[in-house]
């Protein structure tokens, strides 16, 4: 395994009252008396589950994972397992979790894992990061959790925590920020109790320093943190400047047929990638009835989608380059891996 950090007696920062060792002691004693002990990934948390509810986590809160993750481990019990299921499988289960490129990572990581290491992981950090999908926050997450080893992290949680406890100016998502705040975690991580202890700052971070109105009666770092100490906690973290989202328009097409509705799965490349939705069209079509319309917003843009019914004659002239077609049985819409908006928007329109 890598080396543990040194062991530091300093101050973490000259402003702050404990040592990394006394940080550490603290984080410790609040999660065992009130952190949380009974989420499905920590029995037993296998660097498997781990990695899965790790990925399942990324942009997704707890109580919606709960369900996948154990859909999941039933589906797919171990790496195995995942290496060889059929991608549409991985897609139709992940349905409903959205940023679907980590369900493809976390098949790729499976694959990875079984060809590189015989189904094991490896425990470097270095070595975990090499894995698909697998960042510096996973990577460390799964030696904390799964190997009770030492393993820095920084999510969402530890950020929000860290900016109000250090008074850390700045965009949150900053570099110079999260150079800070990685300098911070490797330095407080202890190296022992790693598993317990990571699990103490994300739940701190979810349960009592939340996003708005955090529970500062309840922390127990409230005589140490410097954004409560000098009535300041509202400042941070700093709110990010906020972007408006440009607008894209798309066309999608509306094929019912007795033999199903129409459905192409989408390029490797691109959003939604392999999912089945409705056929996407480069403009609105001529003499076409409109069906209806559906927003959706992703990170960088809104889409602004207009769906569209043509005479089934023109169907081959609208679809002018070839395309990974298909008519879908209505019975059998349930099973295949669709995209959220889209799925919505045919649901409402087989409904009506
Ligand atoms: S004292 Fe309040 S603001 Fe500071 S870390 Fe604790 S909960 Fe967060």
């Amino acid at each position: 395994m890598s080396s543990p950090k040194k062991s530091n007696e300093k101050s973490v920062l000259p402003a702050f009252s404990l040592t990394a060792d006394g940080f550490a002691q603290c984080v410790l004693a609040w999660q065992q008396q009130h952190g949380r002990h009974d989420l499905p990934w920590q029995q037993p948390a296998t660097p498997y589950r781990v990695l899965v509810s790790e990925i399942m986590l990324q942009q997704t809160q707890v109580s919606t994972v709960v369900p996948y993750f154990q859909r999941w481990m039933e589906t797919f019990p171990d790496l195995p397992t995942l290496a060889a299921a059929e991608e549409d499988q991985v897609m139709a289960l992940w349905q409903g979790l959205g940023y679907y490129s980590r369900a493809r990572n976390l098949q790729k990581a499976a694959r990875y894992l079984v060809n590189e290491y015989d189904g094991q992981f490896p425990q470097e950090l270095t070595e975990l990061e090499k894995i698909p999908g697998v960042g510096r926050y996973t990577a460390g997450a799964i030696r904390a959790f799964a190997f009770d080893a030492y393993g820095p992290i920084v999510d969402g949680n530890v950020r929000r925590l860290f900016c109000r406890l250090f008074t850390i100016s700045g965009q949150p998502l900053s570099t110079a920020v999260n150079k800070t705040l990685w300098q911070l975690a490797e330095h407080l991580t202890p190296n022992q109790n790693n598993r317990n202890f990571a699990q103490g700052l994300l739940d701190l971070g979810a349960t009592v320093c939340k996003p708005k109105s955090p529970n500062c009666e309840k922390c127990p770092f409230v005589r140490h943190c410097q954004a409560k100490l000098q009535n300041r906690v509202a400042e941070f973290p700093n709110p990010k400047t906020k972007k408006t989202l440009p607008t894209r328009h798309g066309h999608f097409l509306w094929q019912l047929e007795r033999d199903g509705l129409w459905l192409e799965r989408r390029p490797e490349q691109g959003i939604w990638a392999t999912l089945w939705a409705l056929p996407e069209l480069e403009s609105a079509p001529e003499n076409a009835n409109l069906v209806g319309e559906f927003l959706h917003t992703f990170s960088h843009y809104k889409l602004r989608a207009q769906v569209w019914q043509v005479q089934a004659l023109e169907l081959n002239e609208t679809l002018s380059q070839p395309r990974d077609l298909k008519a879908i049985d209505q019975e059998q819409l349930e099973q295949v891996g669709m995209p959220t908006p889209i799925r919505k928007f045919i649901q409402q329109q087989l409904q009506e």
